[in-house]
């Protein structure tokens, strides 16, 4: 992979930058720039013809100082161990941001999950706990879903863990079905947590939100949830929302609930009733207060964040917005609350799974928003504080916070 766009050649130059502001000595921004462990593993899977096929795996714990490594699963195509690895890496500062007692782990399996059966989804899971079973569980590294896995896959990794120790350990893993030890709200979770850190961000800079527009750039699981909680929580008026096939505007406000319900019976938001259709590039570019883009990554670019008109940016998806776009996004003093800190409430509630399992206790559905709450609200007052401090951006100083940490926890265990 040419260096330039080797993703964990970008992490690291991130932490370089970071360590340089924070004034961190070279052994500790070498070792901030290593991943702790890797391992690559073959998986042997019986195909459903009878013929054995050999799969492989990667497992990365990059940082533990703060805690067991925390990371997804993900089954694709063109995995690599460099997306791996920059993931496992991008974990450890998302787990960091929001102050909860992990590390960063991410894990990989090079798979076509569309051309493989059901039975063969479960004998790959099952084949991928045994190969990397010596080196997870509540104490080492939890994985969770990620790209193209899911509660399924997690309830069969968690019953094949169990079956190798002989004895229950639903913590293990996070992301399963609430029937066996998953949490209450994981479901909105990610949506949730954006919406409080947007909530944090209009205090912080005086913008009032209620009765204020917002726009959704893809209407998935983020997209469609963020539309019903700015309404609910925020007490905005959601005016226009895409997704693939494009996207729908009415500056008079459109019911997020209705549009979520038309998204679910059409499969797509065309021909939504009493709105008029938008492109992709006329949404990003609306007169509205908050813009929350929740589709892909690098969708903001040099050549629309001149035409943005917004106040705030809740970055929902992961990468929306491209470095030469930050620039502009700055220059045109628009406070963007970055992805690693505005997404990170699925993780959290992935921790308060963990926090149950352990207690064999499970709380109610209030009792994980309340805690929410106080996570994102946290973590966002202290990026902002460190944002006034430093005069950089939330996206720097969301660095700076979650960097510093993690530094402090290696120098307290005597690392470096
Ligand atoms: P999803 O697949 O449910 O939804 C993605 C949506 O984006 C779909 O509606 C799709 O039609 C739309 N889309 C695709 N291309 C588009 C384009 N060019 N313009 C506009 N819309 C487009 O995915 P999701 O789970 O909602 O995740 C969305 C983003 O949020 C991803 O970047 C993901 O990594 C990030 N994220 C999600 C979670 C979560 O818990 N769901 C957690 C952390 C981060």
């Amino acid at each position: 992979m040419a260096s330039e766009r080797n993703p964990f050649t970008i992490a690291k130059a991130r932490i370089a930058k970071a360590a340089a502001a924070l004034g961190l000595d070279a052994a500790t921004t070498e070792l901030l720039s290593t991943p702790q462990r890797e391992v690559w593993v073959a998986l042997p899977v019986k195909m459903d013809d009878g013929s054995t096929k050999i799969f492989q795996g990667f497992r990365v714990q990059y940082n533990t100082a703060r805690g067991p490594a925390k990371g997804g699963i993900r089954w694709f195509p063109t995995e690599t161990i460099d997306t791996v690895r920059a993931l496992a890496c991008w974990m450890t500062w998302k787990t960091s941001v929001v102050d909860i007692p992990l590390g960063g782990g991410k894990g990989g399996i090079i798979c076509d999950p569309k051309a493989l059966s059901t039975t063969e989804k479960e004998r790959l899971a099952r084949a991928y706990i045994r190969a990397i079973a010596p080196l997870i569980g509540i104490t080492k590294d939890v994985p969770a879903p990620d790209v193209y896995t899911n509660g399924q896959i997690m309830a069969w990794m968690m019953d094949e863990y169990e079956k190798i120790q002989m004895e229950c350990h639903p913590g293990v893993i996070t992301g399963k079905p609430i029937e066996i030890g998953g949490s209450k709200g994981r479901g909105d979770a990610t949506a949730r947590g954006g919406i409080y850190t947007t909530r944090e961000c209009a205090k912080a800079y005086g913008i009032d939100l209620k009765g204020k527009t917002c726009a959704i750039q893809g209407f998935g699981n983020a997209g469609q949830f963020a539309a019903t909680l700015a309404e609910e929580i925020l007490g905005m008026k959601v005016v226009a929302a895409s997704d693939s096939k494009g996207g729908v505007y009415n500056p008079d406000g459109i019911s997020a609930q209705e549009l979520v319900d038309y998204k679910l019976k059409n499969g797509s938001l065309k021909g939504f009733p009493g709105a008029k259709e938008v492109t992709n590039e006329e949404l990003l570019g609306l007169d509205v207060t908050v813009l929350f883009p929740a589709a892909l990554e690098n969708t903001i670019t040099e050549e629309n964040a001149d035409s943005l008109k917004c106040q705030i940016i809740c970055e929902l998806a992961n990468g929306p917005t491209t470095p030469e776009a930050d620039k502009i996004i700055d220059a045109k003093g628009i406070h963007l609350i970055p992805d690693y800190l505005a997404n990170a409430g699925g993780v959290t509630v992935s921790y308060f799974e963990q926090c149950q399992n352990a207690q064999n206790y499970y709380w109610e559905l209030e009792d994980v928003q309340k805690r929410l709450d106080q996570k994102m609200t946290n973590a966002f007052k202290a990026v902002y504080e460190m944002s006034e401090e430093k005069k950089v951006s939330l996206r720097e100083a969301a660095y700076l916070v979650a960097i510093k940490r993690v530094a402090d926890a290696m120098k307290l265990r005597g690392w470096v």
